[in-house]
């Protein structure tokens, strides 16, 4: 059985897939089919946030999978409630919808913020102000959403009532009119290049959106979960979303996505106005509500001292043109980054891209010894 061969035949080709076949892993290591080691700096894409099988979530599921996988949302299941609680407990919320995924939460926050906009003004105050060069998900709305042209193709016609505008304040300003309900952003955009909008910009939306009744929707899919150095990144401006939404690091390994409401928005959904199948399963939030217990003051003091220990070892590399983001979610301007992520994998030290940077995710709590020897890996191919 070649596994390479089965999946070029029959797995749909969406992905440009680097030749490794992983089988396993723990931690801030993995391992391929040939028993070769990595370093895991990518954390598949900010899901892994406490590495691998970490161990209060494998306990936490295994249990869980030995009670009840599923049940379905037409009865009451334990974690589903208690992952709610905490997570609104930990940052003021009022209410939560489980999902699946990243693009799922951000559908279930538009739909959520053109309904408020609906029951309180009626039609025709449907626009959402996203940004250029933003990535919301990969449904036909999610992309809509998407202020980059590439995603704007093939699909038509694609949800009506998106503009884009540039990360200042005045751009937004010029859009948001009298027919916005919400203005969505990331606080630092991950696909996009790893570009943090900054306190400045982002204090002003919020308080514009909060003068003009217009909603602030927050995508923490990526920055959420500790990944900025807080629980989620809004945390580090003093600002205070109407919607967020979250997926990624809050599995750590299995599919969940959330959208959560502040005192605006947590009664506009009722019965009937949305649903998922799997949303809320159990295996999922019994996981999650591992990861939020362990994303406390300790491991996010230890996110921005990595982060500074990160930042200030490749500030000073030749290579290295700029460092740009915040916590462990980097990005570094350099030459030819594609060419350097597959020369570090041939390394040993699994890298990520963001557009033209080389972008890294490494676990939260990845321990310095192991995070040494990447950064070394990373100082070779940078060279
Ligand atoms: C990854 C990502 C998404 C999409 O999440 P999926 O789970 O792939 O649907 C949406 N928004 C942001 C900011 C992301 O990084």
């Amino acid at each position: 059985m070649n596994i390479f061969s089965f999946d070029e035949q029959y797995v749909a080709s969406t992905y440009g897939r680097q030749k490794v076949h992983f089988v396993s892993g723990k931690g801030s290591l993995l391992y391929d089919e040939n028993g070769k080691e990595y370093i895991d700096f990518g954390t598949g894409i900010a899901v892994n946030g406490l590495g691998v099988k970490f161990q209060p979530w494998l306990d936490a599921v295994k249990v869980q999978l030995d009670l009840l996988p599923h049940a379905s949302n037409l009865y009451y299941t334990s974690p589903c409630a208690l992952l709610a609680e905490k997570i609104c407990s930990r940052t003021g919320m009022k209410k939560v919808f489980f999902a699946n995924s990243g693009a799922e939460a951000n559908e279930c926050a538009i739909k959520v913020a053109r309904k408020y906009s609906f029951d309180k003004y009626g039609s025709g105050r449907e626009k959402i102000v996203a940004l250029k060069n933003s990535f919301h998900g990969r449904t036909i709305t999610t992309l809509a959403a998407t202020g980059q042209d590439a995603f704007h193709k093939y699909f038509m016609p694609f949800t009506e009532g998106f503009v884009f505008a540039e990360p200042t304040f005045e751009s937004v300003k010029e859009l948001a009119d009298e027919h916005t309900a919400a203005i969505m952003l990331e606080t630092v955009q991950g696909e996009g290049g790893v570009n943090p909008l900054g306190e400045e910009f982002l204090t002003a939306v919020d308080a514009f959106c909060k003068e003009n009744d217009i909603l602030l929707v927050i995508d923490e899919v990526q920055t959420g979960n500790g990944r900025t150095g807080k629980l989620y990144s809004y945390e580090n401006y003093g600002i205070t979303p109407d919607i967020f939404t979250t997926a990624k690091g809050l599995g750590n390994g299995l599919p969940i996505g959330a959208a959560l409401f502040g005192e605006k928005t947590a009664s506009v959904l009722g019965k009937g106005d949305h649903g998922s199948t799997f949303g809320g399963n159990p295996v999922a939030c019994a996981g999650a509500c591992a990861v939020l217990d362990a994303i406390d003051d300790d491991l996010l003091a230890g996110v921005a001292e990595r982060s500074k220990y990160i930042i200030d070892f490749l500030s000073a590399l030749p290579g290295v043109k700029s460092v740009t983001g915040l916590g462990l979610m980097l990005g570094i301007e350099t030459d030819d980054a594609a060419a350097k992520v597959a020369a570090c994998l041939e390394k040993g030290l699994v890298v990520l891209t963001a557009k033209n940077k080389i972008r890294l995710l490494p676990a939260l709590n990845i321990p310095y010894d192991i995070l040494k020897k990447g950064l070394e890996v990373l100082k070779e191919v940078l060279a």
